[in-house]
This record gives structure tokens, C-alpha cells and sequence, in this order.
């Protein structure tokens, strides 16, 4: 019988050309009305039935003809507010790009699916394909899991990806356990009293604050973090004042931590807060704290993981795996993960050459669209396999 290998390589053309349309109009959050449209009638012409959960969200529903259990695909849809500078003949000509990938991640489920489909007669349970919105702003897998994704029905196990560009097509990147960094971001504006700079002590300076609340924070990675674990804590933002004679009102930090393990991020999250707590009243100034972002880190399934790297091995390509792939950027598939067993892949499709020399979000960056077909594949194999062998568990 024809493999999904075959299958996505027959495909090959047809799911290129969805991912340069997509390519050509990248939308934004979680408003992506050209973007939903256009998936959404790919799934209508496969006969599929997407339901928009939320606004520019779309889940639909493969197989339930047999008794099984019910596995979850999810790509994400939006792109980033910034113009692209690739040069390709089918770039974004507005003023947002898909500098992330995440039209190739829709180009692939939209190939998987329709193989998944063509077979639907085969498929012992049940597909959830999930089209998200907000990942770039960490807001579209929560909504979505809010208006009910993970039910109705129940999802048993769920599979995410990305593209990355370490290496050329077909390494497959991963990662047991912690995968992809949290991400808590914050927002500290810190309050003094403004006054002449020639009589400090009629005020209570802010910046002098700011700095000590600044310096905290790195201190609480170089003493208060082990050497095992990982943590990043970076202020973005430091600002205050506009005159060298003025103790201003206010200064403003944004940061964000970064981690993967549960306890350190529990740890620093409060720590954090203490620091800002205690050296403010330490300089006589108050605060307001906002939390700007709560993501935590990516955990991929080690037993999920495993199961479904051996289908992929069965599938007898040329593949090569890089494991122990952790990563530092943050994806929102964690809020699905945190809930349902769940397993992440990085498909790698790095151009080799000048024009591959750039990363992700860069305006220049480009993606080797020979990893579509693998992708669409992998994640097809690892589906239906997975609903096969565990129908009756
Ligand atoms: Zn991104
Ligand atoms: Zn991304």
C-alpha cells in the first residue's frame, strides 16, 4: 500500500502552493480572517466540517467511524507585525510576515489531513485537527482550550511541532521532558517622588530603585539558581526621566524569565516579586507589578515521545534525529501539553548557503519547503499509528 511518504510526496506541489498563499497573507493575534478563510475551505473541499471555535481558531474532526481514542494536531496560523525583506517572488507585501514558519506548519496539517482522510476508513478513533491562532502572543492555544478544543471529544494525546533551521530536511529534532522555555513576562513601574536634582532628599528617587531592583534580579540567577537547572532573566525595558536635573516620578522595567523546570520557575516567579517588594520599600518608593505573559515550559511526554519516534523510524526514510534539542523560545502548545500527554517535534528545514544565514523573526529569514512533504507525512504516520496501536488500551 501507498505510505504517507508516498502519498505527501504526490501532494508534494499541491501543498506548497497552499503554503506560498498563505505565505502572501500573514495576519496577526487572534484576528486572521483571510487566513481562517482560506483553511477553512481547504478543509471544506477534503469534505471536512471545521467548526471556528473562537474567533480565526478551527478545529475539525477525522475517522470516528471506529471505536478509539481521540489524538490532537495542532498547527498555528498567525504571523508577526513586521515586514518581510526575503526577496521571494511570493513574500508578504503588507506590512506583517511569516518570519516564524507558521504557514508551513498550516501547509503541512492541511497535507496531512487530507491523506488522513483519503483514509478515513482505516483511522481506529478519532483526529482533532486544531488551527490556532495567537501563538507569536500566547494567547491562541488558551483560548482555544477555553472554548472546549480538548473536549467533545475528549482529547487523549496531542502532537505539536515546529520548523527550525539547526540543520537541513529531514533531522528531526526533540527533547524528553522540558522542551521549549516558559515565559512569565512583567511590567514593574515603580513609583518615587520627583523633585529638584539638587536636593535629593526632598524626593525619593525611582531610577536609584530601578537599579538595585535590576541588579537583584541577575543576582537571583548567579546565587539562588543551580548550576543544573537554567534561567534567564532579562529587562528589555529601563526607563525614566528626561533632564539631567530632575529626579523624575516613575521608571519602568518590562522583563521576562525564562526556565523550564516547574519548581525553578515557581521559585524565581516569587522571588521576583519579593526582590521588587523589599528593595522598593528599601528606598522608601511603592510599585505596581503587572503580569504581562504566564506561559509555562513546553514538557514533551517521554513515553509519547518515544512511541511516536519509533513510527517515525518505521517509516523507513532517510531521516537523522537530533535529540536533546531544547530550544529557549517559548511556544503556547505548553498550555496543551500541561493538560494532555503531548509530544513536540522541530523539522528541520534550513537553506544551506548565504541565503539560509538567517534566523527566525529576522525579515530575511527563509524556510526549505522539501520539509512540507515530510512533515505532512510524519505527522500523518505518527496519528494514525498511534491510534491504531493504542484503540483498545
Ligand atoms: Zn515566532
Ligand atoms: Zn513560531
Amino acid at each position: 500500500m501507498n505510505t504517507f511518504m508516498d502519498r505527501a510526496n504526490e501532494l508534494k506541489d499541491e501543498i506548497i502552493a497552499i503554503r506560498r498563499e498563505l505565505h502572501a497573507i500573514p495576519e496577526i493575534m487572534n484576528d486572521l480572517p483571510a487566513t481562517t478563510k482560506f483553511v477553512r475551505e481547504k478543509l471544506v473541499e477534503m469534505d471536512l466540517e471545521p467548526t471556528e471555535i473562537i474567533n480565526s481558531g478551527l478545529a475539525a474532526l477525522i475517522g470516528g467511524k471506529k471505536l478509539g481514542k481521540t489524538i490532537l494536531l495542532r498547527a498555528d496560523m498567525d504571523g508577526l507585525n513586521m515586514k518581510e525583506d526575503s526577496g521571494l517572488e511570493f513574500a508578504s507585501g503588507t506590512q506583517y510576515a511569516h518570519t516564524c514558519g507558521h504557514d508551513l506548519h498550516t501547509a503541512m496539517l492541511l497535507g496531512a489531513a487530507k491523506m488522513l482522510k483519503e483514509r478515513e476508513g482505516e483511522i481506529e478513533g478519532t483526529i482533532k485537527l486544531m488551527f490556532q491562532p495567537g501563538e507569536e502572543y500566547f494567547i491562541g492555544a488558551k483560548a482555544m482550550i477555553e472554548a472546549g478544543v480538548l473536549e467533545n471529544p475528549k482529547v487523549d494525546a496531542a502532537i505539536g511541532m515546529h520548523v527550525m533551521l539547526d540543520a537541513p530536511v529531514g533531522a528531526i529534532g526533540y527533547q524528553h521532558g522540558y522542551t521549549l522555555s516558559s515565559v512569565d513576562g512583567f511590567k514593574i513601574t515603580i513609583k518615587g517622588k520627583g523633585c529638584h536634582g539638587a536636593m535629593p532628599e526632598k524626593g525619593i528617587d525611582p531610577i536609584n530603585a530601578g537599579i538595585h531592583v535590576h541588579l537583584g534580579l541577575q543576582e537571583l540567577v548567579a546565587r539562588e539558581v543551580s548550576g543544573f537547572e537554567t534561567a534567564i532573566i532579562t529587562i528589555g525595558q529601563f526607563s525614566a526621566g528626561a533632564v539631567p536635573n530632575i529626579i523624575p516620578d516613575t521608571c519602568v522595567l518590562q522583563g521576562t524569565l525564562r526556565t523550564y523546570s516547574k519548581e525553578v520557575r515557581e521559585f524565581l516567579v516569587n522571588r521576583i516579586r519579593e526582590v521588587v517588594d523589599l528593595t522598593c520599600k528599601t528606598y522608601r518608593a511603592t510599585y505596581e507589578y503587572e503580569v504581562l505573559s504566564e506561559v509555562p515550559s513546553l514538557y514533551t511526554n517521554p513515553e509519547l515521545l518515544d512511541e511516536m519516534l519509533g513510527y517515525i523510524k518505521e517509516m523507513g526514510e532517510d531521516f537523522t534525529f537530533i535529540k536533546d534539542s531544547r530550544a529557549t523560545p517559548t511556544d503556547d502548545f505548553a498550555f496543551i501539553a500541561e493538560r494532555v500527554p503531548s509530544a513536540h517535534f522541530q523539522l528541520n528545514c534550513r537553506v544551506e548557503g548565504e541565503r539560509g544565514a538567517f534566523p527566525h523573526h529576522h525579515p530575511k529569514v527563509v524556510f526549505d519547503e522539501d520539509v512540507l512533504p515530510v512533515g505532512a507525512a510524519v505527522i500523518a504516520e505518527c496519528a494514525s499509528s498511534w491510534l491504531k496501536n493504542n484503540a483498545s488500551l
